[in-house]
């Protein structure tokens, strides 16, 4: 699936907000190889410098101020953007907000990029339309 910075519903201001906390990112085995080749890392390198331990998927860290490790050191953007994994890629439209009325309205509230006006309706509708 591709971004949805087309989608007349959304518009992505590149506050950085969907990029603050932890736990929220991981990235698969197959994700976590296209961000170390992007980074011209070796994996163990990606997993020492940005990712937690583990089995994977591996949770992206966060540095000191709480953002993810993988944010541009000089503010909003993403290191990886070309090759970040599903779950940022497909942010605000993700299967939660798409099947309930309430994580539609949390992930409206937490993104300023979705329209001020936008209901959930139009919400779906405008991410089926993008699968056309
Ligand atoms: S991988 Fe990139 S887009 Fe995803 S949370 Fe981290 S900095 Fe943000
Ligand atoms: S919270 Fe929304 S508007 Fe802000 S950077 Fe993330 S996608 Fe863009």
């Amino acid at each position: 699936m591709k971004p949805d910075e087309e989608l007349e519903v959304f518009n992505c201001t590149m506050c950085g907000d969907c990029c603050y906390g932890r736990g929220g990112v991981r990235l698969t085995e197959a994700e976590a190889a296209e961000a170390a080749d992007y980074l011209r890392l070796s994996l163990a390198d990606l997993k020492r410098l940005y990712l937690g331990g583990g089995e994977p998927p591996w949770e992206a860290r966060v540095d000191l101020e709480g953002y993810c490790m993988f944010r541009h050191p000089g503010g909003a953007g993403c290191i990886i953007h070309p090759v970040k994994p599903a779950i940022c890629r497909l942010w605000p439209f993700l299967p939660g907000p798409l099947k309930d009325e309430s994580a539609f309205n949390d992930a409206k509230a937490a993104c300023p990029g979705l329209a001020d006006d936008l209901n959930w309706a139009d919400f779906k509708a405008a991410w089926a339309a993008e699968q056309e």
